[in-house]
């Protein structure tokens, strides 16, 4: 089985991430694009008892567009968001790709948010844009 390895900026929060993701997607909403910093946020979706997290970190919750509370889990010391749950989704973890630090980590093949997408980012050939699917 598959183990990968997540962390924040500073190195405090550390994810171990056991088999594969059952989703890979990326985000273009505001909401992701102010919490990033970066245009564009990409997550992996895994069962919750694939994931086991070390070191401290600070949770902040806010309603998404669906109705649901994402709950996002930060580094207190470095600010990094290393992972994330959707109450819509109970049981499942969300972790962002960048932490990984990994770029054969699997491409994304959803993407959300299309309308709020910078007109510069294209997306990769098996990337499905999912307009109405918001996630949040
Ligand atoms: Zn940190
Ligand atoms: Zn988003």
């Amino acid at each position: 089985m598959t183990t990968r390895h997540a962390a924040c900026s500073c190195g405090q929060l550390q994810l171990k991430v056991e088999g594969e993701p059952v989703r890979i997607a990326m985000c273009h909403c505001f909401e992701c694009q102010r919490r990033t910093g970066a245009v564009i946020s990409n997550q992996a979706r895994f069962p919750r008892e694939q994931v086991t997290v070390a070191g401290q970190a600070t949770a902040w919750t806010r309603k998404a567009e669906s109705g649901n509370a994402l709950t996002f889990h930060f580094c207190p010391t470095c600010g990094s968001t290393v992972y994330w749950e959707n109450a819509g989704f109970p049981g499942l973890v969300n972790v962002a790709i960048g932490n990984f630090a990994d770029p054969n980590f699997p491409a994304p093949n959803i993407a959300v948010w299309e309308e709020s997408r910078h007109p510069w980012i294209s997306l990769p050939p098996e990337t499905s844009p999912k307009r109405f699917a918001k996630q949040g």
